[in-house]
């Protein structure tokens, strides 16, 4: 994790008394490598670096703390400050109802943020109401009726049978009806999708058109990695947002993304969601993010266990991963982003040599199927990508709702999942590739 890189970098400045420049240099370099390898946005970590070294060299002459505390300090200081320095509070109307719109790809975990924000505003003391406007999937609307009961609050839907209906019309309704029955605070679940698209985009400007929200929370998975920053600024400028919210911090190991995504936008980051149950979310401090990526709390041990980690080869340990049959569906699901950012599958195949015999297969390879893939993988939670083998039925039920794709469907990517790992397994133990052999899980 970030936190085990940059206590391992900081580690080696231990014991010294004094911080020359070249430790500055140094140590400069490698918090820069592990803030990269943390899927930090360069711009960001250039700015992070060109502050921590300044500050750190305009601090050598006063010497309270030793060195290694000394930019411990510093570093955490200048993170509290990319992570936006105060905490940003909700706004709430002057005249209620205070309106929440949420906006996010699909997967970002939008409908279950409603949910845990109902929970959260209950608690304190306010009477919030659900508005379901995602009339894109067929079980999305059904999704927010579950959350809402489980947080215990209305939720405001079209009314079945009457076709797909316009979510700019529910939302208006919606937020009619919240008058009436005097809600305080309305969230409005909004439709996402697989990637930016501009009539979601467009839905979501029309939506906030039409309820003029106190905020407009954008929901970014914390999982995704380089992506987030991009999607920000695709978000920014098509809707707008007046907050972020980040989620499936549980998952994530790598967090990076995340602190770029404030600096990058200039929006705050208002909450952190970290897992799937209501209860799993809270106000996002950037002081205890801090040292949660710094691992302050618990420096000593952190410095101990990160004697251990670090040396590994990149490339090594994912041949490793591979050849030892321990392959995630999340290692899976950022190989095809990449593999797709690089333009549609087929042409990128037809670039191959000998590709001319595999026309028929080429024609099969459709989009449409790549993105039902992305949806399954992105409706599962970090734990089921992790280690897929706690996919059960009910779970796959979940996720075909979630994703709306039949639970065959899920079967069907789970299974050849499995065979393909076993394959690679099979194919290192014949080639002789590092960690064959090795037991998979
Ligand atoms: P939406 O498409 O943006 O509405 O996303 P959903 O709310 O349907 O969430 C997609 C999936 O992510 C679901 O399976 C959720 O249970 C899961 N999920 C959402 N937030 C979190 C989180 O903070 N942690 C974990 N572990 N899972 C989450
Ligand atoms: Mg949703």
């Amino acid at each position: 994790t970030l936190s085990d890189r940059l206590t391992s970098v900081l580690q080696n400045l231990r014991g010294k008394g004094r911080l020359s420049e070249a430790d500055i240099d140094a140590t400069a370099r490698e918090i820069r490598v592990a803030l990269l390898e943390a899927d930090v946005a360069l711009p960001v970590v250039r700015a992070f670096i060109a502050k921590v070294k300044e500050r750190a060299k305009g601090a050598e002459v006063s010497q309270a703390l030793n060195p290694a505390q000394q930019v411990v300090k510093i570093v955490n200081e200048e993170l509290i400050g990319i992570l936006g320095g105060e905490t940003r509070r909700l706004n709430l109307a002057k005249n209620p109802p205070t309106v929440i719109m949420l906006a996010g790809l699909q997967g970002a975990g939008k409908t279950t943020l409603a949910g845990k924000l109902a929970k959260w505003l209950r608690g304190q003391g306010h009477t919030p109401m659900l508005v379901a406007c995602d009339l894109q999937r067929p079980n999305a609307v059904t999704q927010l009726q579950v959350v809402g009961e489980r947080a215990g609050v209305p939720v405001f839907a079209p009314e079945p049978g009457n076709g797909v209906g316009d979510p700019v019309d529910v939302a208006r309704r919606g937020i009619d009806e919240a008058k009436r029955a005097q809600h305080d605070v309305v969230v409005v679940d909004t439709a996402g999708r697989l990637g930016v698209d501009e009539e979601m985009m467009r839905q979501a400007i029309d939506i906030r058109a039409a309820v003029q929200p106190d905020e407009v929370l954008f929901v970014v998975d914390a999982m995704i990695g380089q992506d987030a920053v991009n999607t920000a600024t695709a978000f920014r400028d098509g809707v707008g947002f007046t907050g972020v919210v980040l989620t499936k911090l549980d998952g994530d190991a790598r967090g990076g993304a995340a602190l770029s995504v404030r600096e990058v936008t200039g929006q705050p980051i208002l909450f952190a969601s970290n897992g799937e149950k209501l209860e799993d979310f809270d106000v996002f401090h950037p002081d205890r993010m801090a040292s949660r990526i710094l691992g302050m709390g618990d420096m000593l041990t952190l410095i101990e266990q990160a004697e251990q980690a670090f040396d590994a080869d990149q490339a090594e340990a994912a041949a490793v991963k591979m050849g030892s049959g321990r392959l995630t569906l999340e290692d899976f699901l950022e190989q095809m982003l990449t593999l797709r950012k690089m333009g549609p599958i087929a042409n990128l195949l037809g670039m191959l040599p000998g590709a001319g015999q595999m026309k028929d297969q080429l024609a099969n390879l459709d989009e449409k199927h790549l993105d039902r893939v992305q949806a399954i993988i992105r409706g599962m939670t970090p734990a089921e990508r992790e280690d897929p083998k706690i996919i059960n039925a009910s779970r796959r039920l979940r996720i075909a709702n979630g994703s709306g794709v039949r639970v065959s469907d899920v079967n069907d990517l789970v299974n050849r999942f499995f065979e393909a790992r076993k394959m690679m397994s099979q194919m290192a133990g014949r080639f002789g590739l590092p960690g064959a052999g090795k037991s998979s899980r």
